[in-house]
């Protein structure tokens, strides 16, 4: 990715008083000089950082500004150890909220729009980013937050939502709920904003041809401001990342090379106006690859593709190595399979066993062909030749947050 005139002398300026600001870079960096960095390729040469530092700064570690200027903080959620913390200016939140408020516009929502906000409030970063934006827009939040199916459906019919924020396990949730008591008439629905999160083809469609709306894809992270820091836009050919705040890089997650752009690999990003705690060449995890080209959009910010999946989902099963988003594409092309499946491992008596669990309509000797068929295509395509097995519509579970699906029974 070429660096900006604009993101360079950002950078350049940011980095001049970082070191002064910012206890957290003043020991990461300090054998670096600051003035040494005056290039794309200098910057290229800085350390990364990673979850792990962010994590050892717990609490305020990563704070870069004195304490009066700290308005709020939010918390990555600390499923895997001890969580991050993020401190805000006001600043912060208000760019955020204008990032996120241009990712609504992005999405043709206007402030006329009424705005169904069923991701979770409080530490982490979901609704409330959904809210500053919808407000930042001067249209209707309406701040549910998760959960309560009853409720949301009533409210979304007597409000008369017509743009749904979720993750996208919770609008196929509400999807086939809504489908299931055949309220679909009743509901002015017209617009999804779903966050950021690996997923199908088929999942998207159904969501898609279920509600009859059109869907964008939002990305962020909590270390990020949080989501809304791009969206895809009525193209649908990767999301736009706002240049102005973020800059991104894709590197080799092996070596961490930078890879030019349109190779995948792991995306890294760099704050290029943040206060309360700036990072730098921060290690997402999240594979993808830079969209190469302009956007027939017209937009001049850079794009990343779907994500196809984190670093560290990778699973090794009998000697072979898969991402979750390999497995997602077995489904995708396999005939009569639905959007929904989960892949266990188990080791039986020193052997590993792997199932692949699928929903489908399909049954009787109908539903054998397809086991086999997805059996034939896994191998093909990952190494090895799963136990397929379809189940019935609904059978899998469903996830308000993110739906796991990758159940590994051996450690
Ligand atoms: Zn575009």
């Amino acid at each position: 990715m070429q660096m900006t005139d604009q993101q360079l002398s950002a950078l350049v300026n940011q980095l001049s008083t970082l070191k002064d600001r910012s206890p957290f870079y003043a020991k990461k960096f300090e054998d670096i000089d600051m003035a040494d960095v005056r290039t794309q390729a200098d910057f290229e040469q800085l350390p990364f950082s990673e979850k792990d530092d962010l994590r050892a700064a717990y609490p305020l570690g990563l704070q870069a500004v004195p304490d009066s200027a700290v308005v709020r903080i939010h918390s990555s959620s600390g499923t895997t150890g001890t969580p991050v913390i993020i401190p805000y200016t006001q600043k912060d939140v208000d760019d955020w909220a204008i990032q996120f408020a241009r990712c609504y516009e992005m999405a043709g929502i206007t402030s006329f729009d009424r705005i169904h906000i069923t991701p979770g409030y409080g530490l982490w970063t979901a609704g409330i980013g959904f809210q500053l934006g919808a407000e930042r827009l001067g249209a209707m939040a309406i701040p549910m937050g998760p959960g309560n199916t009853d409720k949301q459906l009533q409210m979304m019919e007597d409000l008369g939502s017509t743009v749904l924020g979720a993750t996208s396990s919770y609008a196929l949730l509400l999807a086939e709920e809504i489908e299931k008591r055949g309220i679909r008439d009743r509901l002015k629905l017209r617009k999804g904003v779903i966050g950021s999160e690996r997923w199908g083809e088929k999942m998207r469609n159904r969501i898609q041809n279920e509600l009859g709306i059109q869907i964008y894809d939002i990305y962020g992270l909590t270390e990020i401001y949080g989501p809304g820091i791009g969206i895809s836009c009525d193209e649908h050919a990767g999301m736009h990342i706002w240049s102005d705040y973020v800059y991104i890089e894709v590197v080799d997650p092996a070596t961490g090379e930078t890879l030019p752009d349109g190779e995948e690999g792991e995306l890294v990003l760099t704050t290029l106006q943040k206060e309360g705690a700036p990072l730098i060449r921060y290690r997402t995890h999240d594979l993808t690859r830079i969209v190469p080209g302009d956007c027939a959009c017209g937009s001049k910010h850079p794009r990343i593709a779907t994500l196809t999946g984190r670093t560290d989902d990778m699973f090794k099963v009998k000697g072979c190595n898969m991402f979750p988003a390999q497995v997602e594409e077995v489904i995708q092309i396999t005939n009569g399979t639905s959007s929904e499946y989960q892949v266990m491992i188990e080791n039986i008596s020193g052997k590993d066993v792997l199932t692949v669990l699928f929903e489908t309509p399909l049954e009787g000797e109908e539903k054998a062909r397809c086991e086999e068929e997805l059996a034939t295509i896994f191998k093909a395509k990952l190494g090895c030749t799963p136990d397929a097995k379809g189940v019935p519509m609904g059978e899998l579970p469903r996830s308000e947050k993110k739906t796991k699906r990758i159940f590994d029974s051996r450690y």
